[in-house]
């Protein structure tokens, strides 16, 4: 039987410091967050949170000059602490994860939201760095990471580092393309070819796990979810319930991934609760399990044990 990963990008304003402007929607990303952990919570429903370095630490000058990121990188960030720019340090929300009766994963989002895939080694060596101080100092080990964006790059470097499992990308299907692959794969038409992606976690080159990501939970949003939710119901959910049912009944992993700021409005949080409620209900019912990136490389480590020789900087 397969089983489900739920993975969380949490940034808060580091998603979008190098923009022009931090958009609005990061303005409700804590309450988004601490709201999540409560639906988590409800079902008893295990996730991975990969948490931006930066929200751990309890201060900082804003200047960060031993960091090797260009000039102006950090030219957005306060200088100051949680209590008094809470969307740039997030201590209290880390807290509030391990404090959480659901069995989360604390993971890595690099220090400052570097795209990895855009950066030289110096600068990735350098956010691996700090996030292992940062998280070694908390009691945790940065295990399971997530590329900002996406963009996958640099993977000796986190090997190097002791990461052990990363979220790859999603396999692109023709349904991946264009406003008509988008309704299509949401609207689930034509149904034998649109099918939920199920990946297999795999061991990459530098002896780690590349888990990859199947479904964006908040991929259909705008104008077009606007016009087809009254119609057809929400088409995340349709296609969410349907990968949960697959990953039921075939070997697999059914991985889907969403930032904390991408609920904004009730009817993200109902979607969410939605999709959490039927995940809950068919596990009661089947062999599926529900785990955390962590666990799936785990799982998979114990069966193929690799060496692993440090490469890089340490
Ligand atoms: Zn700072």
């Amino acid at each position: 039987m397969g089983s489900v990963v739920i993975s969380l990008d949490a940034e808060l304003a580091w998603g979008y410091h190098d923009f022009e402007q931090v958009p609005a929607c990061i303005d409700t990303a804590r309450e988004s967050w601490l709201r999540l952990l409560e639906l988590f919570d409800e079902f008893d429903l295990p996730a991975t949170w990969a948490v931006v370095g930066h929200l751990l630490l309890d201060s900082c000058d804003g200047v960060h000059e031993d960091h090797p990121t260009p000039d102006g990188w950090f030219e957005k960030d306060p200088g100051t602490w949680e209590g008094r720019d809470e969307l740039w340090y997030g201590e209290s929300l880390v807290d509030a994860i391990e404090d959480a009766d659901a069995d989360h994963e604390v993971g890595c989002h690099t220090f400052s939201h570097v795209e990895f895939g855009h950066t030289n080694r110096k600068i990735a060596a350098a956010e691996m760095r700090k996030c292992v101080e940062i998280a070694e100092e908390r009691g945790l080990s940065v295990d399971s990471f997530v590329f900002p964006r996406n963009y996958v790059g640099h993977r000796d470097v986190l090997a190097a580092y002791g990461v052990s499992c990363y979220r790859g990308n999603q396999p692109r299907r023709w349904y991946d393309r264009g406003v008509t692959g988008s309704v299509a794969k949401f609207l689930g038409w034509p149904t034998r070819t649109v099918e939920p992606t199920l990946v297999e976690p795999e061991i990459d080159e530098y002896g780690m796990v590349n888990l990859p990501a199947s479904l964006f939970l908040f991929g259909f949003e705008g104008t077009a979810r606007s016009m087809v939710e009254p119609l057809a119901g929400d088409p995340v959910v349709r296609m969410a319930k349907r990968g949960i049912d697959k990953a039921a009944r075939e070997q697999g992993v059914y991985h889907m991934w969403l930032h904390p700021n991408n609920l904004t409005e009730e009817r993200d949080f109902e979607r969410i609760r939605t999709v959490l409620a039927h995940l809950d209900h068919v596990r009661s019912q089947t062999p599926l399990t529900v785990e955390t990136m962590g666990g799936v490389a785990g799982k998979i480590k114990n069966d193929e044990p690799l060496p692993r020789e440090p490469i890089g900087p340490r």
